[in-house]
């Protein structure tokens, strides 16, 4: 069977129809809570980016689903009260985008310097300047920085 022709739905969140970004069983494994992770059963994974959805990660073919509450750290893009974890490898929150430090740049550094742990430290399993790149976007447009 082609790629093409397997159904869309198995990469599309079954809570809010996000469509999910593939996420490995490294990251699963660092972060869920230990309870959860004796319900891990799927193999391919995503992880849902909607902020409203309490659901983190889903394998439809697996019927496996584990939410906010079955992972050890929070979830920053799905929080909106302090603290709010930004870049999970250098313990950035939102709060630190405020202070005018250049965060993405000491992150960039960081990065560059073979420091990061994205994998098992981001529940996104991926770097994390993205996400500081569109909150600073965010909060220079609301004007707080
Ligand atoms: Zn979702």
């Amino acid at each position: 069977m082609s790629a093409a022709s397997r159904p869309e739905a198995a990469g599309i969140c079954p809570v809010s129809g996000t469509v999910g970004q593939n996420v490995g069983l490294l990251t699963l494994k660092a972060l869920l809570t230990g309870k959860a992770l004796r319900r891990l059963d799927g193999i391919a994974y995503r992880f849902c980016a909607e902020p409203d959805c309490d659901v983190v990660y889903f394998d439809r073919d697996a019927g496996s689903i584990f939410d906010k509450s079955d992972l050890g750290v929070r979830v920053g893009l799905k929080e909106s009260s302090d603290p709010i974890p930004i870049c999970y490898c250098f313990d950035v929150t939102v709060s630190d985008l405020r202070t005018g430090t250049d965060v993405a740049a000491m992150i960039g550094a960081e990065v560059r310097a073979g420091h990061c742990a994205c994998e098992v430290k981001n529940p996104q399993g991926s770097c994390c300047l993205g996400n500081v790149s569109a909150a600073l976007a965010r909060l220079r447009a609301a004007g707080s920085v």
